[in-house]
C-alpha cells in the first residue's frame, strides 16, 4: 500500500503516515454522530509512532461507556476532524477516512456501535456489525 496522505479541510493541518492500517471500521456511536456531525465516522487505526502531524490540533477528551477516555483531534482553523486516540490502546491512533487525500485506499471491516445507527445510514450489507466495539485478539 502506498503512503497514507491527509488534511483537514483548511490544509492547516496535514499527515504522512509510514505504515499500513492495522484495520479500518465505521463507528455510529453517539460521539461520533455529534463530532462529524453526520450518522457514522469512518476511520483507519495506525501505531501512533506512525504517523506524523504537521500543523497544530485541537483536542477534546471524553469517557466512552466503557470506561475509558477517547480523545478526538480537530483542525481549531475549519474544525475538520483529523484522528481518535483511546486510553483504551495505547499506541493506537486512528485517523478519519474523510480526512484521507484517498478515502478509498482503506477498507473498513466492520461497523461498531450498530446499535446506535440511524435508520437512513446505509453502510455495506455484507459487513459485520457489533452493538458496542468488540474485543480484539
Ligand atoms: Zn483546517
Ligand atoms: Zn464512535
Amino acid at each position: 500500500m502506498g503512503k497514507i496522505t491527509g488534511s483537514c479541510q483548511c490544509g492547516a493541518v496535514r499527515y504522512e503516515v509510514e505504515a499500513d492500517p492495522m484495520f479500518a471500521l465505521h463507528c455510529q456511536c453517539l460521539d461520533c454522530k455529534k463530532s462529524s456531525g453526520a450518522g457514522h465516522i469512518t476511520a483507519a487505526a495506525f501505531p501512533a509512532e506512525a504517523v506524523r502531524v504537521t500543523g497544530t490540533t485541537k483536542a477534546f477528551a471524553s469517557p466512552t461507556d466503557s470506561g475509558a477516555t477517547a480523545t478526538r483531534e480537530f483542525c481549531p482553523e475549519c474544525g475538520g476532524r483529523i484522528s481518535f486516540r483511546s486510553s483504551a490502546m495505547p499506541g493506537m491512533l486512528a485517523l478519519t477516512a474523510g480526512s484521507m487525500d484517498d478515502p478509498g485506499a482503506i477498507t473498513p471491516v466492520i461497523a461498531v456501535y450498530h446499535k446506535r445507527h440511524v435508520a437512513w445510514d446505509h453502510l455495506d450489507p455484507s459487513l459485520p456489525v457489533a452493538d458496542t466495539v468488540p474485543p480484539r485478539g
